[in-house]
C-alpha cells in the first residue's frame, strides 16, 4: 500500500465490503466479519459518503454496545446528513452504525458469543494470551483493519482486504451512551508513548485529538490514568486502539442514557459530528445544513472550570440501599456527602463522601449496594498529564 492510500487522501472510489462509492456519491453495503453457526455471515452495515473533492476520511462507529440507541442513531443521521452535501464535501465519511449486530439482536451490551464487553477486544500488540483469539477478538481485529488500513495477520476468508480501498481513517468518533439519567460528555484518552511512538509524537497526536474533541462541543472528560486505563483494557476499546495502537485521533462520545433514543442528545451528536467535519476541513462551515445545530447547543456545560477525569466511585463501606444526595450535573467539593446508605427499614447505616472536587456524570444504577460498590460515575479534578508513558518505569 502506498502512503496516499494509508492516509485516505488519494481520492477516487472508496470500497468497503459491498459498498462502493465513486467521488460525489453515497453507497450502503455490508462488511462480512465472521461465519455464523446457522450459516451465512455476520455482516456489519457500512455507509460510505464520498465527497466530490479529495480530503481526509472521518469514521463514525456506533452500537458496539447493542443497547446504546442514541449512538446508533447519531451515526445513521450524521452520515445521511453529510450525504446530502456531497458536492461540498472534500474527503469522505465512513459509517458503521451497528458494530455489534449480536448485541443489537439482544438489545444488550454484551453479545451471545461471549458474556464479555465487545469493546475491550481490539488489537493491542502487547496483549499476551496463551490461547488463540476467540470470535469477538477476531471481529474487532477485522473492523480495526478496515478503520486503520492495517492489513491484519489473519488468514480467514473474513480477513478484511484493505489495500487500495482508500477507506482508512484520519479520525474516528465512536458513539456510545452511558447510564440512566447520565450527562452527555466526550472522553479524551491519554496518549501513551513508549514502543509505539516517542513522547513528542504522542504530544502532537494528543494536540490533534484535543482540537477535534473540542470541536465536537460536549464537555470533555479525560479518561482514567494510564495504569487503570490499561488494567481495564481501555487501550483495546474502539477509540483506544485506533488512538493508542494505530496513532489516529479517536474519541468516545457518551450521549446520555442507554436503551431509548434521546432526541436532544441525537441532535447534539449530529451537530458534534459536523463540528469535527468542519475542523478537519471536510466541509466548510457555510455548507453545514441549516437543520444542524452549532456544536454544543442544548448540551449542559460542565459546572466546574478545572480539568476533570472519569471516576467510578466513591465506594460504599456499608451494604444497604443507596439514597443519593446529588444528581447528574451537580458539582461537589471534596468531603461532601454524595449519598446515604440505609437499611431496608430506612434507618441510616452510613454515608459516602467525595474523595475530591468534581461533578456528577450519573448515578450508578440499582437501589441495592454491597460494601465496595461504587455509587456514581463522576468527573473529578484531574491534575495528570495528557501524554504519559505506557509503562510507568519508562519515565
Ligand atoms: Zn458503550
Amino acid at each position: 500500500m502506498d502512503e496516499s492510500d494509508a492516509d485516505g487522501e488519494a481520492g477516487g472510489r472508496i470500497e468497503l465490503g459491498s459498498a462502493s462509492a465513486a467521488p460525489g456519491t453515497l453507497d450502503r453495503g455490508r462488511l462480512p466479519v465472521a461465519e455464523l453457526p446457522t450459516g451465512g455471515a455476520e455482516r456489519l452495515p457500512v455507509v460510505v459518503a464520498n465527497g466530490a473533492e479529495d480530503g481526509p476520511t472521518l469514521w463514525l462507529t456506533g452500537g458496539v454496545h447493542g443497547d446504546e440507541a442514541t449512538g446508533v442513531a447519531v451515526v445513521q443521521d450524521a452520515v445521511a446528513a453529510l450525504g446530502e452535501c456531497l458536492a461540498d464535501l472534500a474527503g469522505a465519511v465512513v459509517a458503521v452504525p451497528v458494530v455489534s449486530p449480536a448485541g443489537l439482536r439482544r438489545n444488550a451490551r454484551e453479545t451471545y458469543y461471549a458474556d464479555e464487553d465487545p469493546n475491550r477486544h481490539f488489537p493491542d500488540a502487547d496483549a499476551e494470551s496463551a490461547r488463540p483469539p476467540k470470535l469477538q477478538e477476531r471481529i474487532d481485529a477485522r473492523l480495526y483493519a478496515a478503520i486503520t488500513g492495517h492489513t491484519p495477520d489473519d488468514t480467514s476468508e473474513f480477513a478484511v482486504e484493505t489495500v487500495g480501498t482508500n477507506a482508512a481513517a484520519d479520525a474516528l468518533i465512536d458513539c456510545h451512551t452511558a447510564g440512566v439519567g447520565s450527562e452527555s460528555f466526550a472522553i479524551r484518552d491519554r496518549v501513551l508513548y513508549g514502543d509505539r511512538r516517542s513522547e513528542s509524537e504522542a504530544a502532537a497526536l494528543s494536540a490533534e485529538l484535543g482540537r477535534l474533541i473540542d470541536a465536537f462541543g460536549l464537555p470533555v472528560v479525560r479518561e482514567y490514568p494510564a495504569a487503570e486505563y490499561v488494567e481495564e483494557n481501555l487501550q483495546r476499546s474502539t477509540a483506544g486502539a485506533v488512538l493508542n495502537e494505530a496513532g489516529v485521533p479517536a474519541f468516545t462520545a457518551e450521549l446520555g442514557a442507554h436503551s431509548v433514543v434521546g432526541d436532544a442528545r441525537l441532535d447534539a451528536g449530529v451537530a458534534g459530528v459536523f463540528g469535527v467535519a468542519v475542523e478537519m476541513g471536510l466541509v466548510e462551515a457555510e455548507a453545514v445544513p441549516e437543520s444542524v445545530d452549532e456544536p454544543g447547543v442544548g448540551v449542559d456545560p460542565a459546572p466546574v472550570e478545572f480539568p476533570v477525569r472519569r471516576f467510578r466511585g466513591p465506594t460504599t463501606d456499608d451494604s444497604g440501599l443507596v439514597r443519593h444526595r446529588v444528581a447528574a450535573g451537580d458539582a461537589f467539593a471534596e468531603d461532601d456527602v454524595l449519598a446515604d446508605v440505609v437499611n431496608a427499614a430506612g434507618e441510616e447505616r452510613g454515608t459516602v463522601r467525595a474523595d475530591s472536587d468534581g461533578y456528577v456524570l450519573g448515578r450508578c444504577e440499582g437501589l441495592a449496594v454491597y460494601e465496595g460498590d461504587p455509587i456514581g460515575s463522576l468527573a473529578v479534578r484531574d491534575d495528570g498529564d495528557l501524554v504519559v508513558p505506557r509503562d510507568a518505569d519508562e519515565e
